[in-house]
């Protein structure tokens, strides 16, 4: 009969007897170990095992992560099958597991060879390799043959010789005679080869008849059950392994164990439970026919393993397979949540486990779905949550819930609102206040029912030139206004207030005020009232704003005579008469809104220059003579006029002194008091506008309508140098600015 075992096929398993594959190939061939065929038949039926009890050993060759595969295949063969693998008693036939390190494929022997059996796994054969491939090999030694080696594949698959790697085309040949297959074919089988199995060159090795690719097994298909469990049926009175164990946390101080009654109510079964690190041991022994155990010993926190076996009279199943699990948690206590625009939300509890559970947090966003945010490691008893979307939702609501492992507590009782959306502030306002300084109010819109806890802070929110608004100040809950101290000069600034958490809510504008002048009006006018009058001045923002030149004529009141556009900073007066009247002239800068005529900012006017030109052949004509005879009180003072550089002193071709000439304030704006004037001066080297030395020249006394005063300088200058002088009037309180000019003295 072609049913012999041929010891020799045994011993020649691919992949050892000196044919290490190169390891390139694997890659091509990853899937199962041809089997030795090549001394077909080696017949199923008469191969099969005397019991469906099976002896196996493990190896000590066989690494830890290796035997966890071993046990998880033995674990669904016991789930699926009647087959129940047995822990080796000193049977002289049983399987055994063990790696070789030269081995690059998992081979087995095939069938009850009435010795030991192997199983050999290569050295690279861990989890990532897979269950199913020790399902193959345990079919192996279970008799079954490849399912492609079925004497009727032809009618089922397609074997594509070319394209299968000569080493290994023997797991291809056929059985002799159709006695050898059992049941129908079946392409999923775990027995089948998957295309790429040994395959050559890039083509499949075997497909379906259509062509099809054939995918590898991933465990044993509903026709290999039935083949094994016909070819090893269970013995009546046998206990069998229970099948479908499972365990889950019940509730926090019980773990609910259940299982299927594989022996239809004749067995008695025995729960075993593992602590972390310890060895199983019995805790429970069922009548017959039970299916389920609460384990109500577990301590809180710990996840045990369990299972479970089987008892008919003196006969023990095999243990099923291992469960794990922990009671379910107590939930967290005094859950409570805290918000402050712009957030996080903040939540915080108490942990009931002390310590041994974790905290799951979950929140709905507008009433919507829940959704889990975080997952927390035992210990966390608070979390603040800044998730995205959350500042725009008009409500979180949160549910806390502890867990151990996949134990989750109850959260309902757990449950918190937190309001984030606020009605936007109304009626906000803004106006400049000084020189860099804007000063906003609005109204609190909060509906009176809000509960006081949400009433929070609000927060200022700036743009500068339309760029994007940032925050710049949080304040208090109930307050309504606000003082920017600090808006660049020259700035466009627009401000929106949000109040807890309502962004995009009402938006105002208003241009920040520049930094205000001194302006330092000056004129080129000579101090004899000579030459062609230009303005110049400085503008303090930086190019920003328009300029407006002022006129006035003896007095009068001052009008406007040039608008001149950003960035200028000079005017030459046309047409002024030499009558010997006297012209004040005075510049105010502005700058203009963004929507509207009126300007949004003004400032404050300059100093004011007053020159008189000269009469046609007169003599000199400094403004203000006579002024001093109308003097009188209570009227402010007028600024006084700088004339200008009238003498200059060197010592060995430097300068070291120059005198200066100003005239004091002119009719119809008497000198209120008389008294003093104050000078300041500076000289400038080189036409750099920063002062190289400072001459503090101090006060000068009143006594004329026109002064002169030498400024001396600290040390001598080789010229030229440029003089700047300012003059203020004394008390009281200098009303009318001051005077002042700029002058090169070579
Ligand atoms: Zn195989």
């Amino acid at each position: 009969m072609p049913g012999a075992p041929d010891p020799s096929g045994r011993k020649a398993r691919t992949g050892a007897g000196g044919r290490p594959r190169a390891a390139s190939r694997r890659a091509v061939a990853p899937s199962w170990e041809p089997l030795e065929s090549r001394l077909l038949p080696s017949c199923v039926v008469s191969n099969i095992w005397p019991t469906n009890q099976i002896p196996y050993a493990i190896d000590p060759s066989i690494a830890p992560a290796q035997a966890a595969v071993i046990a998880e295949a033995i674990d669904e063969y016991h789930d699926m099958t009647t087959v129940q693998w047995v822990p080796r008693a000193g049977q002289a036939s049983y399987v055994l597991f063990r790696s070789e390190g030269y081995s690059l494929v998992e081979t087995a022997s095939v069938g009850y060879n009435q010795a030991v059996d192997y199983v050999d796994v290569s050295s690279a054969f861990d989890a990532s390799t897979g269950v199913p491939l020790m399902l193959h090999e345990m079919g192996h030694v279970l008799g079954l043959l490849h399912e492609q080696q079925r004497y009727d594949r032809d009618d089922h698959v397609i074997v594509n010789w070319q394209a299968i790697d000569p080493a290994h085309d023997d797991a291809f040949a056929k059985v002799s005679n159709p006695i050898f297959d059992v049941g129908p074919y079946d392409v999923s089988s775990i027995m089948q080869y998957d295309s790429g199995a040994f395959s050559v060159g890039g083509r499949p090795a075997i497909t379906r008849r259509d062509g099809s690719l054939i995918d590898q097994a991933t465990t044993l298909s509903a026709e290999d059950v039935s083949t094994i469990d016909g070819l090893y049926p269970a013995p009546a009175g046998q206990a069998q392994v229970p099948r479908l164990v499972a365990a889950a946390g019940a509730s926090p101080g019980e773990i609910d164990v259940s299982w299927f009654d594989t022996n239809g109510g004749r067995a008695t079964y025995t729960v075993v439970r593992a602590a972390p690190g310890q060895a199983f041991r019995p805790i429970a022994t069922l009548p017959a026919g039970s299916t389920r155990f609460k384990d109500g010993t577990a301590a809180a926190g710990t996840v045990y393993q369990y299972r479970v076996t089987s008892q008919i009279g003196q006969g023990t199943s095999p243990a099923s397979r291992i469960v794990s699990a922990a009671t379910i948690p107590a939930p967290p206590a005094g859950v409570a949540a805290a918000f402050e625009y712009p957030g996080p939300v903040t939540l915080s509890w108490s942990d009931p486990s002390g310590g041994l559970a974790g905290t799951r947090i979950e929140r709905s966003l507008d009433g919507g779905p829940f959704s889990v945010v975080a997952t927390l490691d035992p210990g966390a008893t608070s979390y603040a949550d800044a998730g995205a979307g959350l500042g725009a939702a008009g409500t979180a609501e949160y549910r806390v819930a502890a867990y151990y492992g996949q134990q989750v507590s109850a959260s309902a009782p757990v449950q918190v609102v937190v309001s984030l959306q606020y009605p936007a502030p109304a009626d906000l306002s803004a106006a400049a206040q000084g020189p860099s300084t804007v000063r906003l109010s609005w109204a609190d819109a909060s509906p009176r029912r809000v509960r006081p806890s949400y009433l929070l802070g609000s927060l200022v929110e700036r743009s500068l030139d339309g760029s994007a608004f940032q925050p710049i100040a949080a304040v208090a809950a109930g307050t309504a206004s606000f003082v920017d101290p600090a808006v660049p000069p020259g700035s466009l600034a627009s401000y929106r207030v949000v109040v807890n958490g309502a962004r995009g809510g009402t938006a105002a504008v208003a241009v920040a005020m520049p930094q205000a002048p001194p302006i330092a009006l000056t004129s080129s006018l000579l101090p004899d009232g000579t030459g062609a009058l230009t303005l110049s001045w400085d503008d303090p923002t930086g190019g920003a704003a328009t300029s407006f030149v002022e006129e006035s004529l003896d007095g009068s009141s001052f009008a406007t005579i040039a608008t001149l556009g950003p960035g200028t900073t000079a005017y030459a007066v046309p047409g002024l008469a030499a009558s010997g009247a006297t012209y004040w002239f005075r510049v105010h800068a502005a700058i203009l809104g963004p929507s509207s005529a009126t300007p949004a900012w003004v400032s404050p006017d300059s100093n004011t220059v007053a020159v008189t030109p000269a009469k046609a052949g007169g003599g000199v004509g400094p403004a203000g003579g006579g002024g001093e005879a109308q003097a009188g009180g209570g009227v402010a003072a007028a600024p006084p006029s700088v004339l200008g550089v009238v003498g200059v002193t060197r010592r060995d071709g430097k300068v070291g002194a120059v005198t200066i000439a100003f005239s004091e304030a002119m009719a119809p704006a008497p000198v209120a008091n008389p008294s003093l004037y104050r000078v300041l001066g500076g000289v400038l080297r080189r036409g750099r506008l920063a002062f190289t030395r400072k001459l503090i020249i101090g006060s000068v006394r009143y006594v004329a309508a026109t002064h002169r005063l030498t400024l001396t300088l600290r040390a001598p200058y080789r010229g030229p140098v440029q003089v700047s002088v300012s003059v203020v009037p004394g008390s009281p309180a200098g009303a009318g600015g001051g005077g002042g000019f700029s002058q090169v003295v070579r």
